[in-house]
């Protein structure tokens, strides 16, 4: 892509500048039009986008979203085939011992907490929803180990219910990088998203954000010069512009 320039840092060493990853200016950054390109491009790269992480049920997919906190999705389905061969069930999982699921889940850090969280989740999970996950928001967000993201996951990506937007690291950086929002926490963001985004867009928009965060617009060093984006970003992270500021 000949032409393009590497973009100067406009950050003062050692300054401290809030929501830094977005240049300031009058420009509004949240028309119609605006959002309806990003949402269009992310479309038409990220065809069929699904969840990363390997699962057969509603309760497969919430165990292992809650063992992605920290983790890799790619680690997480390395350790699940093991995990539910051995506790195929919630009331098998909720019969297990706590160091049998820390043993099984070792390699994802935060095995003990995430291995609480999961029987105590798999206990109420038995206990008071029939063995099955429950369907709204309120009720997910019982389970321990489970917040609004996971939640998000699972009502979008299982039951294809469009409560919210699914929120993770990558979803936040992105959309900041993109001036969709200046907030930095997560509740906030999703808020804010929610009043720009179509609803019927909130499902695949996070999956596809998620995907070009994993593979292009990467924390450290973003390729600039390989995003579909590229030309509707104003990130001061950018590492290649084809529209010097
Ligand atoms: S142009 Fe760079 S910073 Fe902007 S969305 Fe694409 S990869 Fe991310």
């Amino acid at each position: 892509m000949a032409g393009g320039t590497v973009r100067s840092k406009q950050i003062a060493v050692g300054k401290v500048v809030k929501n830094s990853g977005v240049k300031p200016g009058a420009r509004n950054p949240l028309t119609p039009e605006r959002v309806a390109a990003i949402l269009n491009i992310l479309a038409k790269t990220y065809p069929g986008v699904v969840c990363a992480l390997n699962h057969r049920n509603a309760w497969e997919l919430t165990v292992a979203t809650i063992l992605s906190a920290q983790c890799t999705d790619v680690r997480v389905n390395l350790v699940t085939p093991a995990l539910f061969k051995a506790f195929p069930t919630p009331k098998a999982m909720a019969a297990a011992s706590l160091p049998e699921i820390e043993e099984l889940i070792r390699t994802t850090g935060f095995f003990r907490n995430k291995a609480k969280s999961i029987q105590g989740a798999a206990r109420i999970v038995t206990e008071e929803f029939g063995g099955k996950i429950p369907k709204t928001m309120e009720e997910i967000l019982r389970l321990p180990g489970v917040a609004r993201k996971t939640a998000n996951v699972v009502l979008g990506s299982w039951y294809g219910i469009a409560f919210g937007v699914v929120v993770d690291t990558h979803v936040m950086r992105l959309t900041r990088r993109l001036e969709l929002t200046k907030e930095t926490k997560p509740e906030k963001i999703e808020r804010d998203l929610m009043k720009i985004i179509p609803e019927d867009q909130w499902i695949n928009f996070s999956h596809e954000l998620i995907h070009h965060g994993r593979q292009v617009c990467i924390a450290r060093k973003p390729r600039c010069i390989d995003c579909t984006l590229e030309k509707l970003c104003n990130s001061d992270d950018k590492t290649w512009t084809s529209h010097p500021a």
